[in-house]
């Protein structure tokens, strides 16, 4: 019976990567031509997530992290895989497929063309909905766009998989501010629903003395500035304070701007939210990590500031589960720099949406609604990763679709995860995991947009769709019919991804061999047919396919 993949289970927007890697691995049994593979593959993946160029560059994969190959040797490289196939589905200039094609009546308007409206209004337009975006900058993407320097995430990238969003219909009205342009009240008036993903756009300060009467820049309004093409000067030495991603790429961006950059941190490098790789690369360029550090005052004294940091230790657990940091007392001292950026934490701004907030968050409940019409998702309801905000787009789309017309709310997951314990390792062969290319340090800091993570190539990704050990779902590799004496199990004619035999019990003596020798735990054992007696019958979860 089909398992839940833990790989799937771990992935916010909850992307079926099973399948779409075992589409192309298994091609030749499926009768696929390679390019076939490839735009069946795609389709798979932007059924859930319309960027997966953008997310193979920027997710932090939790999907890796629950991924049983690591058991064996590592797990698959999800991410790099699904930004290989992001690239060859710009380069063939691939449509978003619609799902429904018959125009529905409703109008859909979002607030906010980041990741979570992007998604959102992705989802209405392919069942048929006319969606207009309000986009108060000059330019879609939201932190996509503003918040992630190039290096990272190329904006031609972006663009290419914003602009498929929009050849579905989207309209995009760009420099449209909710209370400015246009006021909350006209826009309800205006369509059938609302959805809202303003973000997090405004940064929290560090709450230290001094920080009033001095000029301590926020970690996003830097970045904004510098990916709106502005020439920031931040001088020749620059601490960055704090720990995760915006932190690191306002340290990295300003090292390429040739400042001598160091981030203070609070905690140690372990437990830095930012993501390990990123933060491995910004000490291979040659940003400094001050760790266990942490701001108490500032000040400027002549043309630069002046910077008190304590020295922290490490007490007992928070709320986080992370020990909390606590200050060692005499340990003071004075870093003397020219510019500072804070980049401690991010909160959404309100601006003429403010009856749509409780305690600073969006007012929305699990389904996404917040009031009558109006729903929402992405950092303004809580802060989180990119792939988040895309699977709360999503899941509010698929709502507020069924209940405009009249369906029941769409079913929640109820497949079982499929376990390591259930799997036969011993059948797959060790193969290395494939690492991405980088940039190398040098020609990082001379050409500042050059992308840094160069991917892996198609052979890598080819190999890499064979390591898949298809966890809970059957991959066609024979093995219950070549064990089989009984002949229960037949070849079908026509197999889809996950079925490619017909099984029939009516000679099955239950000798439990097929499920034995089952790599991936497809086949599994029923009921027993008499109380007591362990029966190994085997069972596929349908009538004529495993
Ligand atoms: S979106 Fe992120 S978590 Fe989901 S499959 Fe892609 S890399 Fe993994
Ligand atoms: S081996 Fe394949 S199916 Fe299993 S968790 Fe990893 S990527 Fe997912
Ligand atoms: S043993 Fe049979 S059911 Fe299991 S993966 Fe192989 S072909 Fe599929």
């Amino acid at each position: 019976m089909e398992k839940l993949a833990p790989c799937q289970e771990n992935c916010p927007i909850s992307i079926d990567i099973r399948r779409w890697i075992g589409i192309v691995a298994q091609r030749d049994k499926l009768g696929l031509s390679l390019a076939q593979a490839y735009e069946s593959a795609w389709q798979v993946i932007v059924d859930r997530n319309p960027m997966p160029a953008t997310l193979g560059r920027v997710c932090p994969h939790p999907c890796e992290t629950q991924c049983n190959r690591s058991a064996m040797d590592e797990a698959l490289s999800i991410n790099a895989m699904e930004r290989f196939l992001g690239d060859w589905a710009i380069s063939q200039r691939l449509p978003l497929p619609r799902l429904e094609e018959d125009p529905k009546p409703e109008s859909i308007g979002v607030i906010g063309s980041g990741p979570s409206g992007l998604s959102f209004a992705y989802q209405m337009a392919r069942r048929g909905y006319a969606v207009t975006v309000y986009e108060q900058r000059a330019h879609p993407g939201g932190m996509l766009r503003h918040g992630i320097p190039n290096y990272r995430l190329p904006p031609d990238i972006l663009d290419a998989e914003i602009s498929r969003i929009e050849r579905l219909g989207v309209e995009i009205r760009l420099g449209t501010a909710v209370g400015r342009d246009v006021a909350l009240s006209e826009l309800r008036e205006r369509h059938a629903a609302l959805y809202v993903g303003i973000g997090a756009q405004s940064s929290r300060k560090l709450g230290i003395g001094g920080e009033a009467e001095t000029a301590v820049w926020s970690g996003a309004e830097y970045l904004l500035r510098i990916n709106s093409g502005e020439q920031v000067d931040v001088g020749s030495t620059v601490v960055v304070i704090g720990g995760g991603n915006t932190a690191v790429d306002a340290a990295r961006t300003a090292l390429r701007a040739g400042a001598q950059v160091t981030i203070a941190y609070r905690r140690s490098r372990a437990e830095m939210p930012a993501l390990a790789a990123e933060v491995e690369e910004a000490v291979s360029e040659g940003v400094e990590l001050q760790l266990l550090t942490a701001p108490v005052w500032i000040e400027r004294r002549d043309d630069r500031l002046l910077l008190t940091v304590v020295r922290m230790e490490l007490g007992a657990e928070d709320e986080s589960g992370r020990r909390r940091p606590v200050p060692k007392p005499g340990s003071e001292s004075q870093l003397s720099v020219d510019t500072v950026i804070a980049a401690v934490a991010q909160e959404p701004e309100w601006s003429g949406l403010e009856e749509l907030q409780r305690d600073g968050h969006l007012a929305s409940d699990p389904t996404g609604a917040v009031t009558d019409g109006v729903w929402g998702g992405g950092d303004a309801t809580e802060p989180g990763i990119c792939g988040a905000a895309i699977g709360q787009g999503r899941r509010a789309a698929q709502i507020l679709h069924s209940r405009l017309r009249g369906l029941p709310d769409p079913a929640p997951e109820t497949r079982a995860p499929m376990d390591l314990a259930g799997l036969r390792l011993d059948a797959y062969a060790p193969v290395a995991r494939a690492e991405r290319a980088r940039q190398s340090a040098a020609i990082a800091l001379t050409s500042p947009d050059a992308e840094v993570d160069l991917g892996i190539d198609e052979e890598q990704f080819l190999t890499e769709t064979a390591r898949c050990l298809s966890c809970g779902f059957c991959f066609g590799c024979e093995q219950c019919s070549m064990f089989c004496t009984l002949q229960s199990f037949s070849r079908l004619e026509d197999p889809t991804p996950g079925a490619y035999f017909s099984l029939s019990l009516d000679f099955c003596v239950e000798c439990g061999k097929c499920i034995e020798v089952c790599p991936c735990g497809f086949l599994e054992v029923t009921v027993p047919r008499l109380p007591g007696v362990d029966v190994k019958r085997p069972q596929t979860g349908a009538d004529s396919a495993p």
